[in-house]
């Protein structure tokens, strides 16, 4: 983990491995670099360099010096800084440097702390390298990851936001290392012992795993029937952390941990599976949540609940078109087998409320395709039954630049799906699919404030953005434990 470092002032005679100094688009250094004054005429005057957001320019005096643009003065913000010292730290990944200075730019309209937020986060978040399963081409050219920052001109009152800001950047990369991996790696076991692993790292958290036969006896008749096809167990993970036990508020996060999907009988075509091991992010940001929480102390209650399974194909695998009974007693006609994740999350929610009387639950879930059709990679949507809980999220994404956009649970909708031998149908079909999905959902949260997240675009990208260096983003952590906070006592 890369370190960062606060400095007040200059130390003069040093020989940067490289020095980022951060300009303004148009006239103008964002801070005071008179040190380098002199050198900057030039490329300035050139027209090489112009400030534009995220533009970079490489000189050589005192070591590297490299021109950062944070584009133009009034439009700069938390996300423009992420994207900003993310290409720095990219370009400084190509020239192997291990240990980059910055200078800290004061920003109009924007709060000290915030401008550090956004340019930590850009570093921190781009320092991130999945290189695990690369052998040949990694000794050639192994990925050069910084070790050190020194961020200059900066307050030592600010080290435990630095701190603080790190501890989120370890959760976001035990995220983005349990996504990336093999789903032959990352199976539902391996996730089960991850949480023993967090609770035996870290003081405050409980792990509570529920084996096949414990899960029979609780009678979650869904998360059984996804997982026959599967030659491996499924496991029910809890993970708590009661930081606040004056408090009665409990935060309930339920995570989707499929840990690999083939659609089971209602196969998927070969390039819609590839990328299936990303189906069990929602398990994996829970988890990271809930450790982050308690690494950090924060005063909250908080919970994870992540049904882990594989949907897998076999002769033992459910079936489209029988009718299987959940934990809550409704029955539901699968009529998709690759509609797999609500069933799940569908058991896990009726044992959240059962065992742990949430007073607010947050599911997180890689969920349907049709979230990607209307809000594409960036942004992940969220239904909600609860108007201030859907604000408070929107808060959150607002300060963190992780996007998500509320959606309507529109209630007529549910007529699609009934069905004519169950409770339920598992699968709307293509019209309205991640509505559905969350109407689907909505029958087993009862009176709960409930929150759905799909992520099934922004947690695994197509190829890699900005300070989202692998596919797998990761993105959750910060939207939840910034929510956490504000809700912290
Ligand atoms: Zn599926």
């Amino acid at each position: 983990m890369l370190k960062i470092v606060c400095q007040k002032a200059f130390e003069k005679r040093e020989l940067f491995e490289l020095m980022v100094l951060p300009y303004w688009e148009g006239p103008g250094e964002a801070a005071d670099l008179s040190m380098w004054k002199e050198i900057a005429v030039q490329p300035l005057a050139s027209g090489d360099f112009n400030g534009k957001a995220g533009d970079t320019l490489l000189l050589y005096s005192q070591g590297r010096l490299l021109f950062l643009g944070l584009g133009k003065k009034d439009a700069v913000n938390g996300e423009s800084l992420r994207r900003a010292y993310s290409a720095a730290v990219r370009l400084a990944q190509t020239k192997k440097v291990k240990t980059i200075h910055l200078v800290v730019p004061k920003i109009p309209k924007m709060a000290d702390e915030d401008v550090l937020r956004g340019i930590s986060e850009g570093i921190l978040l781009t320092n991130y390298s999945f290189s695990q399963l690369k052998y040949d081409s990694l000794k050639e050219n192994p990925v050069c990851l910084l070790e050190k920052a020194y961020f200059i001109g900066l307050e030592m009152k600010h080290e435990a936001l630095i701190q603080k800001l790190t501890q989120i950047a370890a959760g976001v990369y035990l995220t983005r290392e349990l996504v990336n991996g093999n789903a032959d790696d990352v199976t539902p076991k391996m996730l089960a012992e991850t949480a023993l692993s967090l609770e035996k790292r870290t003081p405050g958290l409980k792990a509570t795993i529920l084996d096949k036969k414990q899960i029979e006896k609780e009678k979650m008749g869904l998360l059984l029937a996804v997982n026959r096809g599967s030659s491996m167990d499924p496991y029910l993970i809890n993970l708590s952390y009661q930081g606040n036990p004056k408090s009665k508020e409990h935060i309930v996060l339920v995570g989707k941990g499929i840990t690999y999907d083939t659609g089971g009988l209602a196969l998927k075509p070969a390039d819609g599976m590839a990328t299936m091991k990303c189906d069990m992010a929602g398990a994996a940001t829970v988890l990271a949540v809930v450790h982050t929480a308690a690494a950090l102390q924060l005063k909250v209650n908080v919970t994870a609940v992540a049904p882990v399974t594989e949907n897998a194909i076999d002769a033992n695998s459910y079936k489209n078109g029988d009718v299987y009974r959940s934990m809550s007693g409704k029955t539901i006609e699968v009529n998709n087998t690759d509609a797999e994740g609500r069933l799940v999350l569908a058991d896990a929610m009726t044992y959240a409320i059962k065992h742990w009387q949430p007073t607010k639950m947050i599911d997180v879930a890689t969920l349907t395709g049709g979230i990607i059709i209307a809000l594409g990679e960036e942004i992940a949507g969220v239904f909600a039954n609860d108007d201030q809980l859907a604000k408070d999220l929107a808060i959150s994404s607002e300060a963190t630049g992780e996007n998500v956009w509320r959606m309507p649970l529109h209630a007529d909708y549910k007529e699609m799906l009934k069905s004519e031998t169950a409770d339920l149908l598992n699968s709307a079909g293509k019209s309205a699919s991640s509505m559905t999905a969350a109407l689907f959902l909505q029958e087993f949260v009862g009176s709960v404030h409930w929150a759905h997240i799909d992520f099934a675009g922004s947690s695994y990208l197509s190829k890699p953005k900005y300070y989202n260096t692998s596919k797998a983003t990761g993105f959750g952590v910060r939207l939840l434990i910034d929510f956490l906070e504000r809700h912290a006592t």
